[in-house]
């Protein structure tokens, strides 16, 4: 199956049928449209090759905005992992379509010069009124070239705008799906991908991975003592003060409703009752305030559970280890962190 991990020659050679068919239609050659008809080409997008021809048989006018939406529908909201691709393959038809345009301009500058010379040396020799007339005529061809050269350069620059744009869109889609949107850390998604690639690293380098999990304590009385969104507030406090604790290297995400997880890499377990621990002390020791009023929230408290590689080398293992670990944290009076490195 053809895939957007499509080899040069491949792509240059959807590169020939896209460009051309855009021409035909009077579409411009913009990279929305060419990552519509690049998909088209490939084939395997039958509702988007379905509008297409629509567009292409003139029952549908064209419009940029059309396109936008076609783009957007079919393309970007066709599936996150499609974002990934998309926004790899953008980036290389642009620069395709860069290396197309330069190409183009060079041809008409070298055309320009030829005419030009052509015409000085007819020039030179002009004697009778046809030798005239076809300077006239190399002249005005001069010109048209020289205004299309124009319009090249311009269609380049709007086109790298464009392509800027789009990069910068594909960006932010990319940073928002793999983000829990309430507290800005990782979402559940994320964290499966990362603790599943953290273990198979450390099969590897033999390096350790551990694992916290960090549920809130009594979380459901702040809910109803103070409202939802005071709990909301809460849990971006917690998750700022878990990024503050942790290295950069370390991964925070939201892994349910009031529970965090936490993947310490190359970290023993012991380490990462250490870390744990500071995290248990710096929620502890936060004063809560509500917003606008000098209310206390009184002591939020959390419970943590550490699990490691040491004994659980499958995600569901480790997951299921700290989880435990968790659980032991609550029923012992929970505030307090639970490590099962040993076992
Ligand atoms: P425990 O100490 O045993 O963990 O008690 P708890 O009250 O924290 O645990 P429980 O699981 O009974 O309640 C969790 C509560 O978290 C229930 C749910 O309404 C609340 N919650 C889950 N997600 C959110 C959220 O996004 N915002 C707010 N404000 N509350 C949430
Ligand atoms: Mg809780
Ligand atoms: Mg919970």
């Amino acid at each position: 199956m053809i895939d957007y991990g499509d080899s040069p020659a491949r792509s240059a050679e959807l590169l020939r049928m896209v460009v051309p068919r855009l021409a035909q239609l009077r579409l411009p050659l913009d990279p929305v449209n060419y990552a519509l008809w690049y998909e088209y080409y490939l084939g395997r997008n039958d509702m988007l090759n379905a509008r297409l021809d629509e567009i292409a048989e003139g029952k549908v006018p064209y419009s940029q905005g059309l396109a936008v939406k076609l783009f957007y529908d079919y393309i970007l909201n066709a599936g996150p992992e499609r974002v990934d691709r998309v926004g790899a393959e953008v980036r290389s038809l642009l620069s395709e379509l860069m290396t197309l345009f330069r190409e183009t301009r060079g041809n008409i500058d070298r055309q320009t010069e030829q005419l030009e010379e052509s015409s000085r040396s007819l020039e030179a020799a002009a004697e009778s009124t046809e030798i005239t007339d076809l300077v006239a005529r190399i002249v005005a061809q001069t010109r048209e070239i020289v205004a299309a050269n124009r319009e090249f350069n311009a269609r380049l620059n709007e086109s790298t705008a464009e392509a800027n744009r789009l990069r910068e869109d594909l960006e932010r889609i990319r940073a928002e799906a793999a983000t829990d949107p309430l507290t800005g850390v990782a979402n559940r998604k994320t964290f499966d991908e990362a603790l599943e690639a953290a273990l198979a690293e450390s099969e590897v380098s033999g390096d350790e991975v551990s694992l916290l999990m960090v549920d809130v304590d009594f979380f459901k009385k702040i809910n109803d003592e103070h409202g939802h969104l005071v709990g909301d507030k809460v849990l971006k406090f917690l998750a700022a003060t878990l990024r503050q604790t942790v290295k950069g290297k370390d991964l925070v995400a939201r892994y349910g409703g009031e529970e965090f997880a936490i993947i310490l890499k190359g970290t023993r377990c012991e380490d990462a009752v250490v870390v744990a621990e500071s995290i248990r002390q710096a929620v502890e020791s936060a004063k809560l305030k509500r917003t606008g009023t000098d209310e206390e929230l009184g002591r939020v408290t959390v419970s943590v559970g550490v699990g490691s590689s040491r004994h659980f080398r499958s995600p569901d293992g480790l997951i299921g280890a700290a989880d435990q670990a968790l659980y032991v944290s609550k029923r012992n009076g929970r505030n307090r962190v639970t490590a099962s490195c040993q076992d």
